[in-house]
């Protein structure tokens, strides 16, 4: 007998990616996915460990889950359930845990039934997920795991070593998004460099990438985050294909050489910096943003100023900066010199206003240009219109009044105002 089921997600877009997965694979077996977590009888969450504070609001988020619908069936999946499962089996409602490594089998041990194979998965669009990238842009994992050593990441002990899926099955994959009218695929994955070293494909995300480049047509196709190391010689080319969207995410986690040694990071100030020069002259206009750790053990004053001077002279698009978060089982902990958390706090506040600062030039330079957006949704309406808001390839977040609704459709915008973070334009 079928159940309504509700699934969720926080954390990555790995995890958004595997959930809409999910989503489909139960709607295929007739298992109706439903909008609420109240009107369901199963419940699937996909939690997240990056950080303490994300563990916190894994359980926070179960036994929200629990208390909005208390006789539904809690399945805990992701990296917060597979590195405590123990913790996690006991919360209120969670009936059982699947680790990382049998979530590709979640569904089978569900429902006792074979997965669906991939043409009998149903979009989303009528049933959409709180955790779906919208009917628009679906987040598609390539990869998992991870067989580098970074000091102070949980991620590689949550996900297992490094392993691909083929590249006819990416393709299969993207033609059916295509297919059901997807206009963008994210393809994600813990370490998307490393696709297809499992098995011994040579230049594997850049023979990705120029195969889906032939084999699909849809609009847009975007990359998340990517190792700044191990890229191949003339892998910025591929970009002079449109079609790849010129937005990259590049995590550098600090801008100081012995900073990076002690997190075992595989690049450095000049690794870095020779990689961006080599991405900027290939991709004019490049949106450029990365992720950096504030506050990782021995980061003295000094190691900081020249964190702080490196990332200014990159000038990235955003910077998503955290906080130094201890977490079980990693190196970093246990290295000499840990900085007290009001330095921590100190330094997230410096490097944010930096970041906003950048975000705010680089939306500015577009003042005035007219670029296409992918128009995602609508935010209300009024007098002028319906409210909608849109992505261009560049990652630029921009609103519109239409008379009538235009989601999912690419269409170009006058670009005339900027605040917050967000352009407004008129249609053109
Ligand atoms: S490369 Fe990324 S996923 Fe792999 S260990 Fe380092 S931070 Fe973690």
């Amino acid at each position: 007998m079928t159940k309504r089921v509700y699934l969720d997600s926080l954390g990555c877009r790995l995890n958004q990616g595997e959930i809409n997965h999910l989503a489909r694979q139960f709607a295929a077996l007739d298992y109706p996915v439903v909008a609420s977590a109240e009107e369901a009888e199963l419940i699937i969450l996909n939690t997240c460990a990056v950080t303490q504070g994300a563990t916190k609001d894994s359980r926070k988020r179960l036994r929200q889950l629990h208390r909005a619908s208390p006789n539904a069936q809690i399945i805990a999946t992701g990296c917060y359930a597979h590195l405590e499962a123990a913790t996690v089996g006991q919360l209120p409602g969670v009936a059982h845990v699947v680790d990382n490594l049998h979530k590709d089998t979640l569904v089978n041990q569900v429902t006792g039934q074979a997965p669906p194979k991939l043409f009998d998965l149903e979009p989303l669009q009528r049933n959409p997920t709180p955790a779906s990238g919208g009917p628009t842009r679906a987040f598609l994992k390539v990869q998992d795991g991870c067989d580098n050593l970074c000091t102070f990441c949980v991620t590689r002990l949550a996900r297992g070593k490094a392993r691909s899926r083929s590249v006819e099955e990416v393709v299969r994959d993207v033609q059916f998004l295509e297919a059901q009218g997807y206009q963008e695929v994210v393809l994600t994955g813990v370490n998307l460099v490393a696709f297809g070293e499992d098995y011994g494909l040579e230049h594997g995300l850049k023979t990705l990438l120029a195969t889906l480049l032939q084999a699909t047509h849809l609009p847009r196709l975007r990359l998340s985050s990517v190792e700044p190391w191990n890229l191949d010689e003339g892998f910025f080319q591929l970009w002079e294909n449109p079609r790849l969207c010129r937005h990259l995410h590049l995590p550098l986690q600090s801008g100081c050489d012995a900073t990076l040694r002690r997190m075992l990071r595989r690049t450095s100030q000049a690794a870095f910096r020779a990689l961006v020069e080599q991405a900027r002259q290939a991709i004019p206009e490049l949106a450029l943003s990365t992720d950096l750790i504030v506050g990782f053990p021995g980061e003295t004053e000094a190691e900081f100023a020249e964190s702080l001077a490196f990332v200014t002279q990159m000038d990235f698009m955003k910077m998503h900066a955290f906080p130094f978060s201890a977490r079980e089982g990693t190196a970093a902990p246990r290295l000499r010199g840990l900085v007290a958390p009001e330095v921590a706090r100190e330094r997230l506040a410096t490097v944010q206003a930096l970041s906003e600062a950048g975000e705010a030039r680089y939306y500015q330079r577009y003042l005035g240009c007219t670029l296409p957006v992918l128009w995602e949704g609508v935010r209300g309406a009024s007098e002028a219109g319906f409210l909608h808001m849109g992505l261009t390839d560049n990652y630029l977040k921009v609103e519109t009044h239409a008379p009538q609704v235009i989601s999912n459709q690419v269409l170009p915008v006058h670009l005339e105002r900027y605040a917050n973070g967000t352009l407004f334009g008129s249609l053109s």
